[in-house]
């Protein structure tokens, strides 16, 4: 039996990476440290290396996180340890710093009255500003995040005597870029989007008293828990949930909504809500666009499994061209650092995906994909399919090409390693051997969404960035670590 060409197992996945999920729950009698733990098991898919809970009762804050997946990182001993009233929970993916036990969320910082507990989702643009700003007066920063500088300068502008909303209001000010904060004090909760609401943000209830309220990055992880969505923070929104309820404050006097149009194309889970509907049939309209845009003859529509499938079957009904399953995903492969064996390489290692040869063998096949970005991966599923028989392969993008990196919280490789961003279309179809390629048009997608267009923020697409970037951040992920150890 001959083996078909090998699929990567330890190169760098092949898309944008999604940089973090932050939960809170504000529950006082239930156990707060095991709704966040499944809240955050909801919402692995944001951030898979490192993970965190800190919880809040009478007595002060209490906080486990360490490195790896949520399973991993928690058990029923370590749960019990984290008893409170209410508890803040993140995941992380690292998109500044880099991945340290000392960058995990939340992070925890002492206040003139009393700790504060913070996860963050999203990118300061102006960290290195904030940083200057913070080390003038001496705070000390023992990581290298921007979410760690978000919540000293909380701590900074309580200083002056203010209470905790005036400090938080004073302190997002101070903020450009995107964050979606879940922040716990000891007097309540916090939920906070910056003025775009460029990362989402929903607020559920939960159990009988419909006092009891969780904050979540997607609605998915309200789900798990049996939580109702109530409704999305708004962006420059606070609310501020405390033992008289929730209490609404919109603290940005220019809300100007953009949300990531990314999040709806792939990062975020399609059973999530956003707009009223599950991503999932966005994405079905994305496949039947893109079938009303870039028909072709062919005989099968496959997905690269999984974020590519609800495309493809939007694309198979639209076009009338049958969907099937042609690459099986191994769905028990994490990210591994141990090399393959020489024999295994030989025979060809499919740990990832695995093409079903008698579904694509003699077949003229549609693969429909999410999105492109080095173009590596697509390369050799391409080679893959052609290896087990497929007579042409015609690959389909229900996004347009990203020619940007995004510098609001999501891990994209820099300009420069951007197929899209140096190739025409012509050319990155060479390049990754297909018979035909096309992506969807950028008015396809906002369509799609049947949303006001100008909601959403689109840069990697366009290079129209909604927050301006400052030259320095533009250069490295890691330039804040090159800024601490300097
Ligand atoms: S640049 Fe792209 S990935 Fe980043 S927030 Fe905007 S749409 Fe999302």
């Amino acid at each position: 039996m001959s083996y078909p060409t090998a699929l990567p197992v330890n190169e760098p996945p092949d898309k944008p990476e999604e940089a973090c999920a932050v939960f809170g729950v504000y529950s006082p009698g239930e156990d707060v440290a095991k709704l966040t733990y499944f809240g955050l098991y909801a919402l692995q898919h944001r951030g898979q290396e490192s993970a965190g809970i800190a919880t809040f009762n009478p007595d002060g804050v209490r906080l486990h996180k360490d490195m790896g997946l949520v399973a991993r990182v928690f058990d029923e001993e370590s749960l019990l340890q984290l008893p409170g009233n209410y508890a803040v929970g993140h995941t992380r993916y690292s998109t500044t710093g880099s991945s340290l036990i000392a960058n995990a969320q939340p992070v925890v910082v002492p206040s003139r009255i009393g700790s504060i507990a913070l996860a963050h989702n999203g990118n300061l643009v102006n960290a290195p500003d904030l940083k200057r700003t913070l080390e003038k007066d001496d705070y000390e920063l023992i990581s290298t995040t921007d979410s760690e500088m978000i919540a000293v300068a909380i701590a900074q502008e309580l200083e002056s005597g203010k209470d905790w909303l005036d400090a938080a209001k004073s302190a997002f000010n101070r903020c450009q870029g995107a964050y979606s904060l879940v922040i716990g004090t000891p007097e309540g909760l916090m939920g906070v989007r910056d003025p775009h609401g460029i990362r989402p943000l929903v607020i559920g209830t939960f159990g009988s008293d419909s006092q009891h309220y969780v904050l979540a990055s997607e609605t998915a992880g309200l789900d798990i828990i049996g939580a109702d969505y109530l409704r999305d923070v708004e962006p420059g929104e606070m609310v501020w949930i405390t033992e008289k309820g929730l209490a609404s404050f919109h603290w940005s006097t220019k809300p100007e909504p953009k949300l990531c149009v990314f999040e709806m194309i792939y990062f975020s889970r399609p059973d999530s809500m956003v707009n009223q509907e599950s991503l999932y049939s966005y994405r079905l309209r994305l496949g039947q666009q893109l079938a009303q845009e870039s028909y072709v003859e062919a005989d099968s529509v496959i997905p690269v499994p999984d974020s590519g499938v609800p495309a493809a079957i939007g694309f198979s009904h639209q076009s009338g061209i049958t969907f099937e399953e042609g690459l099986i995903k191994n769905r028990y492969v994490g990210r591994t650092f141990i090399q393959p064996t020489q024999s295994m390489r030989e025979a060809g290692i499919r740990m990832k995906l695995n093409p079903l040869k008698d579904v694509i063998s003699g077949k003229r096949i549609i693969m429909v994909d999410d999105s492109i970005v080095r173009g590596t991966t697509s390369r050799k599923i391409v080679q893959a399919l052609r290896d087990a028989g497929a007579t042409e392969v015609h690959m389909r993008i229900s996004s347009p090409p990203v020619t940007h990196p995004c510098f609001y919280g999501i891990d994209t490789d820099s300009q420069d390693q951007l197929i899209a961003a140096t190739k025409s279309v012509d050319e990155i179809a060479a390049q990754i051997g297909v018979d035909s390629l096309a992506y969807l048009s950028w008015e396809g997608m906002l369509k799609a969404t049947r949303e006001n267009p100008d909601h959403f923020c689109s840069a990697c697409f366009t290079g129209d960035y909604p927050i301006e970037i400052p030259d320095q951040v533009k250069q490295s992920k890691l330039l804040l670590e090159q800024n601490v150890s300097s």
